[in-house]
This record gives C-alpha cells, structure tokens and sequence, in this order.
C-alpha cells in the first residue's frame, strides 16, 4: 500500500513511523509545506519539548483535554502516556519526569526528538518532501491524489492518505480540505493570559501566587493552580488552563469579561473567616501590614489591603466585622476587568479543526471518505499546557498507524 501523510509535525512523524513498525508492507511518504520538519516539536516546550505528562494528578481527562477528551479516552487504551514514555525511551530517548509530573527528555534538548524521528525515519525508508505544500486531496476510484501548490502536476495514486496538517488560528487554514466530507469548527485561540489594562496589580508585575482559584463571570469552569502578575495582566498555569477552558466563549466576547480571583484558592468563606480571626487572636497590636494570611506575597497583601480599602496602618484588633469581610471578599472573590488578550509564547494552540463527528473515534477515519485519516491537532482536540498536546498528537498519530496497519495485515 502507498501511504501520503500531509504534514511533518509530530503526528505526521509519529504516524509515519509507527505505520513502518508495524507493518513493512506499506511506503510511506511525508509531505510538508515549508522547509523545515518538525518546526513546533523544535520550539516546544521553550526548546526542551514538554512531549508527555506523568498523569498522575490528573482525576478526569476532562480537566486536561477541554476538546476532545473522549476520543483521547479511547485513543489511550492503545497509546497513552506510559507507552509514549516507554516508546521514547526504547528508541534511546533518556526521559525525566518533573516534580510537576512534565515529562522532558534528559537531555533538555528538543533536537534529541528531531533527530530520534529523523534516524527511524531513514531507517524504516520514510521519503520526506519539504517545501511540498499541498493544496488539494483528490478522490479517484483507484485511491487519492495529492495537488500541490508549486505544479499543477497531480502526485501518483495513494491507497491512504492521513493529514497531520496540525491547527490554523483562520478558517482558511483549513481550505485544503474543502473538497472532503468533513466539517471543520472555526477555529479560536486557545492558551493565553489576559490583559487587564490600567489596573494597579500589573504594578506587581513578576509576582507569583503557588495555588490560586480562577473563574469568569457567566462562565462555569474555574482553574486553579500558581498565577503570575505580568505588566499587562494575569497569566501562570491558572490562567492558561482558564483561558483554554473558556477559549470559544472569551472569543465571542471579544476578550472581554469580568476575572474574579481567589488569591487563596479556599472557596469556603467560613473558613477564611477563621483564619482572619485565628490571625486577631494571636496579633491583635500588630499591623495590618505586617501579618500577611496565608503567606502571600507582601506587596500584593498592601495592594489587597488597598482594594479592601482597609488602612494598612491599622492593628488587627481594631479591623471589626466590617473590615474582615471586606478584606475575606477580597481575598475569595477579587474582581478585574479582562480586556484584550496576549499569546503566551511558550505554547500556543488551536481550538477547533476537523469535527470528531466527522470520524470514527476508534479508528480516526473519516466516516465518509474511507482511507482518508486524522491525525494531531488538525482534529477539534486541544489540552492545557503540560505536555498534553503532545501526548495528544502521538496518541492519534499511534491509532492511525495501527488502523492502516491492521488493514494493510488483514489484506
Ligand atoms: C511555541 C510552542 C510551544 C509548544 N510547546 C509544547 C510543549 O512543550 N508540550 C506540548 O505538549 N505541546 C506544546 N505545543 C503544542 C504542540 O507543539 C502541538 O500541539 C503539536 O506540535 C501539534 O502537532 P501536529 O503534528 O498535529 O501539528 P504541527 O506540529 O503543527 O505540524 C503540522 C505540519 O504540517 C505542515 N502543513 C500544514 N499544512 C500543510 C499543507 N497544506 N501541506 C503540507 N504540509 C502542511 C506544517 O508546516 C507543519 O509542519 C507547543 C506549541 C507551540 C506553538
């Protein structure tokens, strides 16, 4: 069988690949629009490739994987993170997992991947054409052709094709495939902090809180995790998550919503009553500025005080019922305007592509033009950061590569 996968990111690769372990009856060729391979996997993870996660603070996939968490499910009984850990290190990748369960090769160095994919690559056979854009897939009763943008001279017959194009932040991203019978959701944003212009905090810019508790108003998700106060707004792990669960929703607003923060990530009051009163007991002559609750950042304790409009200089007995439920509101509930957004430059992804009701989960074929395959972020699939999105273009890539083998072994 000829195989044409459209696109050298990490799932064209790790398809390409796998698809070769797994049967030698296939040849199998890599097009790719620019000159370069692998460009994201080389950038990813500022340059050390986040490729997996550990899992092992993850209860519900749903909390990592906003898109697509029930394909990812299925996809996992096949290839989840253990096996593209013990993938990776079969194929002589030394890996190390983070105290924040991110999975890095031992090496820091993201090129170590590259050149892995490169030499199995060649190893295997894999032809790889560069500076290949495709601009068209056609269907014939024999198989698939593919037109490129650069000649107007079709390629020869495919048996299969799988497209690994990865996401597009514009519709038209997606026009390559407008002669398929797919449905494509519009893409959006997704994984970027908020700009909260003109507002006091972005003068703490560089402070960090470890464990803070986000929501939007209107919205039902909340994230929680370490916030960071940068120059123009909020970002760090709790807004990144937030800005991924509410990415299609914070587009039609324009970016423009209300943050409320939860600096102490404690959702009962009651309880940061008591801490406050727990605090009065043991320091009522002392000043308000110099016992920071729960050990916040000393800066951000005085903006706070200043917010609760609630003097500094005052001893904590002298704070009263008003003062403590001020200062408990601003501490539960401590509310910005969002306005506009920024790209957080580590990682970037898209929300949107080719629908899942356009394939078969098990397979990740389209349900109406067989042999035609998906794989990566070209699918509705997106996670938070953490290696994540990664994980999700070697699970897909990995399906893929065992449904076309399957065939090609049942033949
Ligand atoms: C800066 C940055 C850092 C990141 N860091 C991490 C990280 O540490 N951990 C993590 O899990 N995720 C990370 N991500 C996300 C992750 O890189 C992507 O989710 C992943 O690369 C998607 O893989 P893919 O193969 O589906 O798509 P891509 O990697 O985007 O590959 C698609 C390929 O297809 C090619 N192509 C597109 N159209 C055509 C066409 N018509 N014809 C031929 N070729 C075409 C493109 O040029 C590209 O090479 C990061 C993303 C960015 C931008």
């Amino acid at each position: 069988m000829k195989i044409a996968i459209i696109g050298a990111g990490a799932a064209g690769f790790f398809t390409a690949i796998n698809l070769r372990e797994l049967t030698s009856d296939v040849s199998v060729t890599i097009y790719e629009s620019s000159s370069k391979v692998l460009s994201k996997v080389y950038v990813s993870g500022g340059g050390r490739c986040n490729l997996t996660n550990s899992f092992e603070e993850i209860k519900s996939l749903s909390t990592v994987y906003p898109r697509g968490e029930k394909l990812m499910k299925g996809a996992f009984k096949l290839f989840n993170h253990n096996d593209t850990y013990n993938w990776f290190e079969d194929n002589g990748v030394k890996l190390v997992t983070q105290s924040d369960c991110c999975v890095f090769p031992q090496s820091q160095d993201s090129q170590e991947i590259i050149d892995t994919f490169l030499d199995l690559s060649d190893e295997f056979g894999i032809k790889i054409k560069t500076s290949s854009q495709i601009r068209s897939i056609e269907r014939e009763a024999e198989g698939f052709r593919l037109i490129l943008d650069n000649t107007e001279q079709p390629t020869d017959i495919y048996d299969a094709v799988v497209v690994t194009t990865g996401g597009s932040p514009k519709r038209e991203g997606f026009n390559m495939l407008s002669s398929l019978p797919l449905d494509i959701i519009d893409p959006v944003p997704s994984l970027f902090s908020f700009n909260i212009p003109n507002d006091p905090i972005t003068d703490l810019m560089g402070t960090v809180v470890e464990n803070v508790s986000v929501k939007l108003q209107g919205v039902k998700s909340k994230a929680t995790g370490a916030l960071l106060v940068t120059h123009w707004g909020v970002s760090g792990p709790a807004i990144l998550k937030l800005s991924s669960y509410a990415a299609r929703i914070l587009k039609e607003r324009d970016y423009n919503a209300k943050l409320s923060i939860n600096w102490v990530a404690e959702s009962i009051e009651k309880r940061v009553h008591a801490e406050l009163t727990y605090i009065i007991e043991r320091n009522s002559q002392k000043l308000l500025s110099s016992i920071r609750p729960y050990n916040l950042p000393s800066r951000l304790w005085l903006e706070l005080l200043k917010r609760a409009d609630v003097s500094e200089e005052r001893r904590w007995a002298e704070l009263g019922i008003k003062g403590i439920n001020r200062i408990v509101n601003v501490l539960t509930n401590d509310e910005y305007e969002i306005s506009g957004k920024s790209n957080f430059k580590d990682e970037f992804v898209t929300c949107g592509g080719v629908s899942l009701e356009s394939i078969n989960p098990v397979t990740m074929e389209s349900k109406e033009c067989p042999n035609l395959y998906l794989a990566g972020e070209v699918l509705d699939i997106d996670a938070i950061t953490g290696g994540f999105n990664l994980q999700a273009a070697w699970s897909t890539g990995y399906v893929v590569a065992k449904s076309i083998a399957d065939k090609v072994n049942n033949c």
